[in-house]
């Protein structure tokens, strides 16, 4: 019989792809999403397959559903710093309320469930490469404290309903990932960079560009996603890219993939915008046997293809 995996955050980014993954990979998917930061289109390349079933809902609202489900995915959560500082206190509350009504459900249905976190629990971090051992460093009352405290609280919640109620839970620190169905006005550096040289504009850095991410191809990302799901183990995962580039490289990247006459502009850095972010992925190699195949070239290729054909 088919497993089911239910998908909060459905029509965005990553819960778009995780939906397309799960099915290809023969599970039945229940998809839910409230549309804040996503988008439709996201998934109707699937809204007609029999496997899927779309539930248009606010997962703050608890909701009982018939279906027997074996795995919870919560990806729900604005991600974008645009969209969270935007929408501050529906980001706490998805961190929050949202992740506890998911875990109840969980709870109910004696399933796995899976939370999305992220670097950002890393805040501007103080050690560098990041471990998952490492407590960060994140200011809870400046603006990136709506989306860090939310995810950490996420984690403590998590973390709280396997110790008390013995849950199968998983928890994944995903860092910056990018590829196709991302908003190309999300507001995110890649989207932001690739929309820009497409349009002949110029590239918009933020501070002098020396701050570094490590950018990770989707297809790595949910790859890991599965291997941890599928694993036994309860405590936080990094799954992200090792190679690390400043801002500028980054540009310097699409510009050499993109022919444009854009130039750089410099523009005020975001308060607490973090330094550096390069996650140590030993855990992730050893015991999942999992790690990032796709470099940044190979992966921004892939994604230019798909803004240029989905210019919105
Ligand atoms: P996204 O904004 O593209 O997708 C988030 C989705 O959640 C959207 O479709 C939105 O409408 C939905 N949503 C938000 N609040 C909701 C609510 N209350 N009820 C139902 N649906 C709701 O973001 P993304 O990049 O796909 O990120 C997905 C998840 O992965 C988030 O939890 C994010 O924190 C995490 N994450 C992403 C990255 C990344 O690089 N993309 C990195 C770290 C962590
Ligand atoms: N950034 C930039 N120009 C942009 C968008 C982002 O210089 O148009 C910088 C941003 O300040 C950060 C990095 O690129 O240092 C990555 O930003 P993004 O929003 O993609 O993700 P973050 O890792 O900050 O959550």
């Amino acid at each position: 019989m088919k497993k089911t995996v239910l998908i909060s955050g459905c029509c965005g980014f990553l819960g778009s792809h995780l939906c397309d993954f799960f099915l290809k990979k023969k599970f039945k998917v229940i998809g839910i999403d409230n549309l804040l930061t996503g988008v439709i289109e996201n998934i109707e390349d699937i809204e007609s397959n029999l496997d899927f079933k779309f539930i248009n809902h606010d997962v703050l609202n608890y909701f009982k559903i018939k279906d027997r489900i074996d795995y919870i995915l919560h990806f729900a959560s604005p991600a974008s710093p645009v969209d969270y500082i935007k929408y501050p206190i529906e980001t706490l509350r998805i961190g929050s309320i949202g992740t506890e009504n998911l875990l109840k459900l969980a709870k109910e249905k004696k399933a796995t469930i899976l939370v999305a976190s992220t670097s950002e629990v890393y805040g501007d971090p103080l050690k560098h490469p990041q471990k998952e051992n490492y407590f960060g460093n994140v200011n809870p009352v400046g603006p990136r404290g709506v989306y860090d405290e939310a995810k950490r609280y996420l984690e403590a919640i998590t973390m709280a309903y396997n110790k008390k109620f013995n849950l199968d839970t998983k928890i994944v620190r995903i860092f910056n990932t990018y590829g196709s169905k991302m908003r190309i006005k999300d507001g995110r550096a890649i989207p932001n960079f690739i929309n820009q040289a497409l349009q002949n504009k110029n590239f918009t850095v933020y501070g002098n560009g020396l701050q570094t991410r490590s950018f990770t191809y989707v297809d790595d990302t949910i790859e890991g996603i599965y291997k941890l799901m599928l694993s036994k183990f309860s405590e936080p995962f990094n799954i992200g890219n090792p190679s690390e580039y400043t801002i500028i490289e980054l540009v310097n990247t699409i510009k050499n993939i993109i022919p444009c006459q854009s130039h750089i502009e410099y523009f005020e850095l975001p308060e607490n915008d973090p330094k550096v972010r390069r996650p140590d992925i030993s855990k992730a190699r050893n015991k999942l046997g999992w790690e990032a195949k796709t470099n940044l070239k190979n992966g921004l290729i892939k994604t230019i293809n798909y803004f240029r054909d989905n210019k919105k």
